[in-house]
This record gives structure tokens, sequence and C-alpha cells, in this order.
């Protein structure tokens, strides 16, 4: 058994987004007063209040009614999580992490959460639990909840870029196949995490599956170029500091965080597909355990070259962790290994390849030439957790058979159908021919038959 989130979203009335927003807002009070209890207790030179349980005491003692329609549960859920933050902060100062902060700050809305029971799950609608003497607090989702309800234990109601959500947690069993069918521990796959390939993997038996993040990088550069571009329109009206900004200022401030948090979201669709693409493959090629090249050492280099924005728009640790959350669902065992030097050996004579550039890997020595993500994803199959960054031993075995598919179908522009309305219709052409490849039209130059077939690898002029 493990724990799952979803976030779904929230259809609400003005008035149940008012009963919303007051709950969270409520929360928020609680966490003040938490605060501020603290902050009394330090002045008299007193231990801090930190404990769920004397937390509990506390807010039972200022008795029912004291934060609006929160009722109790919801308000220990914010104790809770004042409680973890304490101690989690506690226990990384006493590693000696010194960055680490005790919870100060006030907060405007604080997420709450209720557990098993409280809440009532029907279909599409949730009755959110409100102090007793209420009205009850029926909200729509904005689609279904992605597990049976009986595996529901908790949900989260939560405001980001101004729009509600609830996070709903539920208990999900760990697939569990027929006899003969399922991931076998020894068919190893290996994985190589990267930026315009969010992962190519290969499998035993020749086979690997290349998924292309190209999709992902443009919603990037389009909401880069995008919020610049409005930044600079709007530069004119912004206030001076310690000047209080007007309405209209206000409502392009709400605008912005609005449009931040759908492009996080669509970031974070897309890598969720990515990873759900490769954990689909390794079933059917009854893949037992993924040696993922762990390469969040590149973040930890000195400020340099390598420092920059797209590097940090990867969000490499965070894709490891959702590849590595499904495949536990799925039965499948992942072990990070190091990645150094995969992608700059060349798999045959076992020498390195200076510099490589481009996507493909052509070696001077030995006049081989082949995709560079695949060969570095062959070679980390190679390699075992803990081991050293060089390749001995097992032989690389290059894959045959290469399948393509693409991270984040649904963004704006990516398929024919969706243009995507940043984009104009005739300057795109001219920006995107710059940084493309030559001789390959953009619009319209998605395959139809791109799903399953056995294609040579695309030379692109990237990295
Ligand atoms: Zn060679």
């Amino acid at each position: 058994m493990v724990h799952r989130t979803a976030r779904v979203g929230l259809r609400v009335t003005s008035g149940q987004r008012r009963r919303c927003f007051g709950l969270l807002r409520s929360a928020g009070d609680v966490w003040a007063c938490v605060l501020e209890v603290n902050a009394w207790r330090r002045r008299r030179q007193n231990a801090p209040l930190t404990g769920y349980q004397e937390l509990c005491r506390e807010l039972s003692a200022s008795g029912p009614g004291t934060f609006a329609e929160l009722d109790t549960r919801g308000a220990r859920s914010v104790l809770r999580r004042f409680s973890d933050a304490w101690f989690a902060a506690a226990k990384r100062r006493k590693t000696g992490d010194v960055s680490a902060r005790f919870p100060r700050r006030r907060r405007g809305l604080v997420p709450v959460r209720w557990y098993h029971g409280t809440f009532t799950l029907d279909g599409r609608r949730v009755r959110i639990p409100t102090a007793r003497g209420t009205r009850p607090l029926w909200v729509r989702l904005a689609r279904e909840v992605p597990y049976p309800v009986e595996q529901v234990r908790s949900i989260t109601l939560l405001c980001e870029g101004g729009r509600l959500f609830l996070d709903v947690t539920a208990e999900v069993p760990i697939t569990v196949y027929p006899p003969g069918v399922g991931p076998d521990p020894g068919r190893v796959a290996g994985v190589d995490v990267g930026i315009i390939h969010p992962f190519a993997v290969v499998g035993p038996g020749g086979e690997a599956l290349l998924v292309s993040g190209r999709a992902i990088r443009a919603e990037h550069r389009m909401h880069l170029a995008d919020s610049k571009a409005r930044r600079r329109a709007v530069a004119r009206r912004a206030p001076k500091p310690g000047q209080r900004g007007s309405r209209r200022w206000r409502k392009y401030r709400a605008r912005v965080r609005r449009v931040e948090g759908r492009h996080r979201r669509r970031v974070r669709q897309a890598q969720h597909e990515a990873a759900r693409t490769v954990i689909g493959w390794a079933v059917n090629q009854r893949v037992g355990v993924l040696k993922v090249g762990d390469s969040r050492g590149v973040l930890d280099l000195p400020a340099g070259r390598r420092h920059n924005l797209r590097l940090r728009q990867w969000q490499i640790g965070r894709l490891l962790q959702i590849l590595t959350d499904k495949a536990t669902l799925a039965g499948i065992t992942v072990h990070l290994v190091d990645e150094r030097g995969t992608s700059s050996t060349c798999p045959t004579c076992a020498r390195r390849v200076p510099k490589p550039r481009g996507r493909t890997l052509t070696c001077p020595h030995c006049q081989f030439s082949g995709h560079r993500d695949v060969v570095a994803a062959a070679s980390i199959a190679t390699r075992t957790p803990g081991g050293g960054p060089t390749t001995t031993g097992t032989q690389v075995v290059l894959p045959g058979v290469v399948t393509h598919r693409r991270a984040g179908r649904h963004l704006p522009g990516a398929g024919r159908s969706r243009r995507d309305p940043r984009r104009p219709p005739g300057g795109a052409k001219v920006r995107m021919a710059r940084c493309g490849p030559p001789h390959q039209p953009v619009v319209g130059s998605r395959s139809p038959n791109q799903r399953g077939s056995t294609t040579t690898h695309r030379t692109a002029g990237e990295r």
C-alpha cells in the first residue's frame, strides 16, 4: 500500500467560493494564533508550544466557534502542519543545517486537511466539513477523483494562484499481476534523464524508448517570452516601493499568479505523462528493475555556465520522484546509479568521446554512431548502484528498435488542432526557425505515424 495524492480543481458558485476562502482564512488565523502564543512564551522565556497534543489542548481551551466556520478537525490539521514544520526544521538544524527556519511567518491562507470519516465524497460532489451549526458545504469537483472512494484517506482544501483545489489522498495498493506476466526482477532497463528527452530507456532484448520533451521546453520558452513581454508592458504602472498599488495593478498581479499557476500545472502534467509512458512501456516489457542515472550532480556545480534557466526548469529531482512513485505503484524497483560519463563514452570501444555535439554520438576511434541519450541509457543499464562511474565487465547492449513518444501532447501548440494563443500566427515561424533545426517545417511537422514507429534518430543542432 502506498499513498498517492491527486489535485482536483473545484467548481464553485460565488457563495461557495466565499465560504471556502473563509475556511482557508480561518486556518490562517489559527496559524497566526499559534505564532502569537509562541511569541508571548518566548518573551516570557518559556519553551514554545510545538507538540501536536499540547497545541490541541490550547485550541480546545479557546472554545468552539473561535475560528468562524472552521471546525475543530480542520483547525487541528493546521496545528499538525505547524508541529510537523517545527519538528522538521528542528531536525534539520540538529544535523547542522543552519538555513532551516522554524515557522515564523504569518500566512493569509493556510491549507486545511480533513481525514476519512469527516467528509463525504459522492461522485463529483464533496461535502467539506464545517463547524457545528453551520449550513453544510457541498462543492463540485472539476473531474472525477482518480481513486475508488473506499481508498480515499484525506482531502485538503487549498488555494493556488487564486484558484481553489482539493488534494485527494488515497491509499493505493501496489499492482498485482497474474503469474508470468508481471515485472521480472531479472529484466533490467537503464534510464537516462535529460532535458530534451525527459526519459531515454533501454531495456533487455534490444528494445528502447525515447520520450521527447520538446513540447515542455516550448511551453517554458513561450511562458518566459510572454511573461517578459507583459512585465515590460506594465513596468510604467508598477507602484514605487512603499506606494500602494492601484486596483488595476492588483488585477495585473492576480492575473500573473493565475498564469504562473497554469504554466506550472501544464509542465507538471507533461512530466507525469512522460513518466507514465516509461512505466507503461516497462510493464509491457516486463522490466522489473529500472536503473536510473542520477544526474543531480550537475546542479551542484559551482556557479558557471551550467547554472542557467534551462537547467533549473528541468526539475530533475521532481522528474526522478514522479518516475519512482509510478514505478513503485507498478511493482517495479528503481535504483539510482552514477551516470557520469555515460553520454560521452563510446559503448563499443569504451573510450571517451571528446565533446559530443548534438544528439548523435559519433566515436572518432571506432566510427560508432548512435543516439546520445539512448547510448547513455544503455550504459546506465550496465552500472551497479553505489558503484563507480566506470562501466566495467558487462557489455553494453545497444537497442535495435527505438520507440518514440512525446510528452505534453495536451500543451497548446503541440497538436495541430490546438494553436497556442500566445504564439502569433506569423511571428512564430521566424522565431522558431532561428533555434530549430534547418530544413524542417515547424508547423505540421508531426508525422501521424509517430506512435510505435521505428525511426532513425533525429539530428538537431542542440545539446
Ligand atoms: Zn568507439
